[in-house]
């Protein structure tokens, strides 16, 4: 269930896994990301934090090649360096989407499909592993979080909790060498956020590498190596989150946190 690679390297700070320097982007006239970087080591678990429009999710859709930065250089190890500006073509974009996988607020199943199927597809018909180990590997991994007994069900059938968690074991069944979550317990009833943190900080102790974006503070002082504090598309503070939640240095911060906790 780690990671492929993980029993050769530490759990947590290995290598720089990915690289993004002076990232932009612009919708029209709205330049929201503003010369962002970031760096997620191997096992590292990084919190996005800011306020609405930060560029929180950007950010994230940026490092799996969902949106196409208009400049700025993202390296993923073993990969090339990727050069915004040289506006790089669909299969540079495409090769960075393989090392990713991302969960979603909403989980984003295909709803005629059971769960077993939803989990499946991506690993059997997208990366064309063969079926019969895709199904393997999807079982164990719903029985990883909890849900041996779903893989015959449809969506709707489930709740929004375990919905949730399928949605994060089909990320996990593409093998990604990270993780991004895109604020995956905000769309849930305050009931069900916690199943899903608990598998997410769980996935965090076995030395996934991951990027979470996320209002829940408490999971964030918990589950992180390292919080990034987002303002006006730029990374204003960043440190441990004993340091940021506790002492942090910029004025906005400290105006953001004490709104939010
Ligand atoms: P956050 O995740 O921090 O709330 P986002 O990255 O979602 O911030 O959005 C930052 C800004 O970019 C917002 O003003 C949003 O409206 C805008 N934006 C995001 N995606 C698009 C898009 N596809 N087209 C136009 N504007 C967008």
């Amino acid at each position: 269930m780690s990671p492929s690679e993980s029993a050769a390297l530490p759990s947590r700070a290995g290598s720089p896994l990915l690289t993004a320097r002076g990232l932009h982007k612009s919708f029209g006239s709205n330049e929201v990301l503003k010369g962002l970087d970031l760096t997620v080591h191997r096992g590292e678990v990084v919190v996005l934090i800011g306020p609405s429009g930060s560029g929180k999710t950007t950010v994230l859709r940026s490092l799996n090649g969902l949106e196409t930065p208009d400049a700025g250089i993202l390296t993923v190890e073993g990969g090339p360096e990727i050069d915004f500006a040289a506006r790089p073509g669909k299969a540079t974009r495409f090769a960075l989407r393989d090392r990713s996988a991302m969960v979603f607020q909403h989980h984003n199943l295909f709803p005629h499909f059971t769960v077993l199927q939803n989990v499946i597809e991506g690993p059997w018909r997208v990366q064309g592993r063969p079926k019969d180990e895709a199904i393997a590997d999807a079982r164990m991994l719903l029985a990883r979080v909890g849900l041996a007994d779903k893989e015959t069900a449809y969506p709707h059938e489930l709740s929004g909790g375990q919905q949730q968690r399928v949605g994060i074991v089909r990320a996990l069944a593409l093998r990604p060498d990270l993780l991004l979550f895109d604020e995956p317990t905000s769309a849930l009833d305050p009931e069900l956020v916690g199943e899903v943190l608990l598998v997410i900080k769980e996935l965090a102790d076995e030395g996934w590498t991951m990027v979470v974006v996320t209002h829940e503070l408490a999971f964030a002082r918990e589950a992180a190596d390292h919080v990034l504090f987002l303002d006006g598309g730029i990374v204003l503070e960043e440190g441990p989150p004993e340091q940021l939640f506790t002492a942090p240095r910029h004025e906005r911060t400290r105006r953001f946190l004490a709104r939010i906790l």
